[in-house]
């Protein structure tokens, strides 16, 4: 996983797509901190994924409280395809 991460910090800057896919792992606190620190350097020059990331949190810390279990991984993916539609919508 470290290392799928560091691939990431070869670019000088993250793309949209790019924050799209750690998006899970941003939310799972699962990210090595020299890419956090890009992660969130994009979020504060992008709307749109500064968007994308916070309803993300709200949709997980909303689940997180209803269910102590893990969220499963299907459900996780629906999340993002839904939050992903609602972004394209505008
Ligand atoms: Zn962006």
């Amino acid at each position: 996983m470290d290392r799928e991460q560091e691939s990431f910090l070869t670019s000088p800057n993250l793309s949209c797509e790019e924050v799209e896919e750690l998006l899970d792992c941003y939310i799972d606190s699962e990210m090595i901190l020299p890419l956090k620190v890009r992660f969130e350097a994009h979020l504060s020059q992008c709307e749109h994924c500064a968007e994308l990331v916070s309803d993300c949190k709200d949709i997980v810390n909303v689940a997180k409280t209803l269910n102590d279990d893990p969220l499963p991984e299907d459900i996780c993916l629906s999340l993002r395809e839904t939050i992903r539609n609602l972004h394209l919508q505008k």
